[in-house]
């Protein structure tokens, strides 16, 4: 029989809804008593902390991935992590680049609370548990399970506020699909080397580029600023107009890291005017592909906090893969 551990850190999966509609957290977890349904797998509960996941911080996903990597010496086969759904792709991907494990990750959510009509956890949380069980999860970096698909922690992302196919994989789709009988797979993933930390860096921020965009919000970063991401224009591009600051924030030896604000597609520097992928690159800009914003910045964080520096860490955040 298989044993699988489930570690439950709250979010929408493990809310209820009250009469007047608002959705609130539970005084017990709906989903600790599921493990009575599961014919011929083992499940294991624990409830690592309960937070809407908006309160999630690096600090608490650095706690998870020290309990995961814990039960790979427990005799444990699989593990499934249940979390709130806005920042689940944050966490699932701080799992995929902290741990290398020899076991499968699956990590899973909700969009409908635990009584609303067509509530989806029991049943997301019940397919995560099915996929961490299968062999062909294996050596496939953290997965997500959401609403019968498999996609990697690397590209997915959350697409819809409330759908319940909100999380999608743009550019590169999904790697399975979880049917009656269990979790197919019908592609591989490139692996990639795990980077394990002890801390997390802290103050690495984010911010979007827009339309007449200047250099005010970069001269506003604290002092103590380790890192920023920029989700850029189209291919990589900015606003002539940020180029001072950035240029002020890049000789403070502060990391600038740049993705494209676009949905599907890839940084690249290749468009040669003022504020151009080229100029952004000579100054020292760190081009990330593949990755979104909010993935690009955990990846600087696992990257500083692993204590990546100068070239070393520009290779590392600069391909989604390595
Ligand atoms: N706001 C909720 C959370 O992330 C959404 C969800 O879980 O679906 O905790």
């Amino acid at each position: 029989m298989k044993h699988i551990l489930a570690l439950h850190t709250g979010g929408t999966i493990s809310m209820t809804a009250t009469d007047t509609g608002a959705v609130v957290p539970s005084d017990v977890n709906p989903l600790l008593d599921l493990s009575a349904h599961l014919d011929g797998i083992d499940v294991i509960s624990e409830e690592v902390f309960n937070l809407p996941s908006p309160h999630v911080t690096p600090t608490q996903m650095l706690t998870l991935s020290r309990r995961i990597r814990a039960a790979e010496s427990e005799g444990i086969d699989g593990v499934v992590v249940t979390h709130g759904t806005d920042t689940l792709e944050e966490t699932a991907y701080f799992l995929d680049l902290t741990l290398d494990p020899t076991i499968p990750v699956v990590v899973t959510g909700a969009m409908r609370s635990s009584n609303e009509i067509g509530s989806d956890g029991r049943y997301n949380f019940l397919s995560a548990i099915r996929t961490a069980a299968s062999d062909g999860a294996r050596g496939k970096g953290c997965l997500v399970v959401m609403n019968d698909e498999v996609h990697t922690a690397r590209f997915v992302t959350k697409t819809h506020t409330t759908n319940v196919a909100t999380f999608r994989t743009p550019t590169f789709g999904p790697i399975g699909l979880v049917t009656k009988d269990g979790a197919h797979f019908f592609q591989e993933l490139i692996n990639q080397q795990a980077c394990p930390v002890d801390t997390v860096t802290d103050n690495v921020f984010l911010l979007k580029a827009f339309a007449g965009m200047d250099g005010t919000l970069f001269d506003a970063l604290p002092a103590t600023t380790h890192g920023l991401v920029i989700e850029a224009l189209g291919a990589g591009n900015l606003p002539p107009a940020t180029l001072p600051a950035l240029g002020r924030l890049l000789a403070r030896g502060v990391p600038v890291v740049l993705v494209s604000r676009c949905f599907n597609g890839v940084a690249e520097d290749f468009y040669d005017y003022e504020g151009g992928g080229v100029t952004l690159k000579k100054m020292g800009v760190i081009f990330c592909q593949g990755l979104n914003g909010q993935k690009a910045r955990i990846k600087l964080i696992v990257g500083l906090s692993g204590g990546k520096r100068g070239a070393a860490l520009a290779t590392y955040v600069n391909n989604a893969v390595s």
